[in-house]
């Protein structure tokens, strides 16, 4: 049935994510997929073994709207080993479907019709429909995909008397970058002048390289007292699949959150929630993620030194951007359709990280990935005439 007036997207100019377009076509033409984040090895049978115990045991009927209590006391435990900062986990800790959800809710939660976020870009694809959906409007900062420091100055040039929030994300998807104390710093002097609320992703908060730490927005005082941070078990445990994340945030923030957490999803699968705090009772279990995935950083890089392409290592995440600017003119988008159709590896062209159609000829590489397929994906790009 067609309407009589047509009908009016919300999101006219949102098409299919890229992620599904790339896996898509690595899938029709046999490409090695280095596209969509995701790992192509297993999570442990350990962790495996507690969900099969839960359900076995009955734990399968809604989980409490805010989350099962012995993971939010599991989390609440983990953050302040890290950062000494006390989440309560009756009051401040939601256990969400993913940190797509603790976004989107933590994002809905905060714009009103007309506020301004700012978005520094390159930026993950879910940020800015998320405030749009919600009549807020994405003021960006923009930086190149191998930009080496923030232009606070800009920042501070961006904020008006609309500005409501910012939305910040480190270790950082798609430039493996990570913010340092200062910027924190500078973030949480612009906060606090201007009363802003900031909403942290850091989902890649246990995958940093070459000895840096995550510097969570939980152990800064001025920033934790006005920040939905949200992570994910996901890339911690090998475990996309199961869209188990959680947003942190000051009681009276929370208290909003779930008010929309509730109507949106009620609550998140329960066995999950159970085994996850159980598994994450042994900090073995997550600590060891860095020194494994720099080894496939190196590995992959080394790998593909001598192609050609210009590259910063990453510095977390598991992504490598890399630069074919002395290559091909291309632009990204034809380049990773064609490298993934006739190399077999497929990639995601930066540009569609960022608002405005940009070439910085730069591919995103996941290294999530069994060493062999790295091996084999380096060598494969390493025939590409270009
Ligand atoms: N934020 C970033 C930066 C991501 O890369 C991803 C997923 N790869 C998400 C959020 C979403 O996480 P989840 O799969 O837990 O929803
Ligand atoms: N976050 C993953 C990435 O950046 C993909 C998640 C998704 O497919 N939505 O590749």
């Amino acid at each position: 049935m067609l309407l009589k007036a047509g009908f009016r997207s919300k999101l006219p100019r949102v098409g299919t994510t890229i992620f599904t377009k790339m896996s898509r076509l690595a899938e029709e033409h046999k490409a090695i997929n280095l596209a969509q984040g995701f790992p192509e090895f297993d999570c442990a049978p350990e962790l495996q073994k507690l969900v099969g115990k839960y359900i076995a045991q009955g734990k399968n009927q809604y989980a409490p709207m805010a989350g099962v209590m012995a993971l939010r006391e599991a989390i609440a435990k983990k953050v302040f080993i890290a950062t000494s900062k006390e989440y309560h986990p009756e009051t401040e800790i939601t256990i969400t479907s993913g940190a797509t959800e603790a976004l989107y809710v933590a994002l809905s939660t905060v714009v009103h019709p007309g506020d301004e976020v700012i978005v520094f870009e390159p930026a993950y694809d879910s940020y800015v429909p998320a405030i749009e959906l919600n009549g807020g409007i994405p003021v960006f900062v923009t930086l190149h995909p191998q930009y080496d420091w923030i232009d606070w100055q800009d920042v501070r040039s961006k904020i008006g008397p609309r500005t409501k929030a910012v939305i910040i994300n480190t270790p950082h998807n798609p430039t493996g970058n990570v913010w340092k104390l200062s910027d924190l710093q500078e973030l949480a002097s612009i906060a606090e002048k201007h009363d802003l609320i900031v909403i942290s992703d850091e989902v890649y908060e246990h995958i940093i390289f070459d000895g840096r730490e995550h510097i969570s927005t939980a152990s800064i005082p001025e920033l934790a007292g006005r920040t939905f941070l949200c992570g994910s078990f996901g890339k911690t445990f090998h475990t996309t699949g199961w869209k188990i994340g959680y947003c942190l945030a000051p009681k009276q923030l929370t208290a909003e959150f779930r008010k929309i957490h509730q109507f949106l999803v009620f609550s998140v699968v329960t066995p999950i929630q159970f085994a996850m705090a159980e598994y994450l009772e042994e900090p073995e279990h997550y600590l060891g993620l860095s020194a494994f995935y720099q080894q496939k950083r190196d590995l992959f890089n080394h790998a593909i030194g001598d192609i050609g392409f210009t590259l910063k290592s990453s510095e977390g995440s598991f992504f490598q951007n890399v630069s074919y600017e002395k290559l091909t003119d291309e632009n990204d988008r034809q380049l990773a359709e064609r490298l993934t159709i006739e190399a077999g590896v497929a990639s995601i062209p930066v540009s569609v990280f960022y608002n405005e159609i940009t070439n910085y000829q730069t591919l995103r590489f996941c290294f999530a990935k069994n060493d062999d397929t790295l091996l084999r994906a380096a060598e494969l790009l390493g025939k590409v005439v270009w």
